[in-house]
């Protein structure tokens, strides 16, 4: 194994015993040697097209009835970094992709600022279909369309994921803790390390917040160098 495949193999060593210690306290469990494996090579995007076709009819829960569009997720199927948000909003039901509208430019800008481009990244809901009038997805809800997410994050198979606001952070963690208790820490998904920030159409809401947004990516950014190291090493800027 070369330096990056053993930095990745510690990272998910220890997200695979945090989670099997929340699960099971001192004992440890290992199910089957491939909860370790290193990652592979592989032709996302046709495999992704394809489960985009499987599951784009779905009817499992009321939401499917006043879906315009239903927003399966954009960006590169070979992705590293994963981002994952709450559902479609208007705009997104409307033209069927993630994160378009003012929302999406700030999380365009914010993407910037650790230099990712969109197209490097793969972005999601955990809800594919917009609830009405934009409420929050309903635990039901989020537990019928989970499974379409963890399709998509089988076959991407990212090395991070970051999430973005509170429903996405808990929905994901199936916890109530509050975001400001989940930010700041690392967190494992299904042995992915995991982080947490604030949603961008929150931070349009609430332009306070986004210095913290600041701290959780750049985080996010010396966690990617460290673990995957596929770009140039990132410095912040000099304010
Ligand atoms: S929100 Fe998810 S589970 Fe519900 S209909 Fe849409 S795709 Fe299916």
């Amino acid at each position: 194994l070369n330096t990056d495949a053993w930095k990745t193999l510690i990272y998910q060593t220890r997200c695979y015993l945090r989670h099997q210690a929340e699960i099971y306290g001192d004992e440890i469990f290992v199910k089957e040697a491939g909860a370790l494996d290193s990652p592979r090579e592989s032709n996302n995007a046709s495999v992704l097209d394809l489960y985009k076709k499987q599951i784009q009819n779905c009817q499992k829960c009321s939401l499917a009835h006043h879906r315009r569009h239903f927003v399966f997720g954009a960006g590169n199927p070979e992705a590293r970094l994963i981002l994952i948000g709450e559902a479609p909003g208007e705009e997104e039901d409307r033209v069927g992709e993630p994160f378009v509208g003012k929302a999406g430019q700030l999380l365009d800008r914010i993407l910037a600022a650790i230099d990712f481009e969109r197209d490097e990244v793969f972005i999601a809901n955990i809800l594919k279909c917009r609830p009405p009038q934009n409420r929050d997805p309903m635990e039901e809800e989020i537990r019928q369309c989970m499974p379409h997410l963890l399709g998509q994050i089988e076959i991407i198979r990212p090395r991070i994921i970051l999430t973005l606001g509170r429903v996405a952070a808990q929905g994901l963690l199936a916890t109530s803790e509050s975001l400001t208790r989940l930010r700041g820490r690392e967190h494992c998904f299904h042995n992915i390390p995991m982080l947490v920030t604030y949603h961008p159409a929150a931070l349009l809401r609430n332009p306070e917040w986004k210095r913290h947004t600041w701290e959780d990516v750049k985080q996010l950014r010396y966690m990617y160098d460290d673990l995957i190291g596929d770009k140039p090493k990132w410095q912040p800027p000099r304010m």
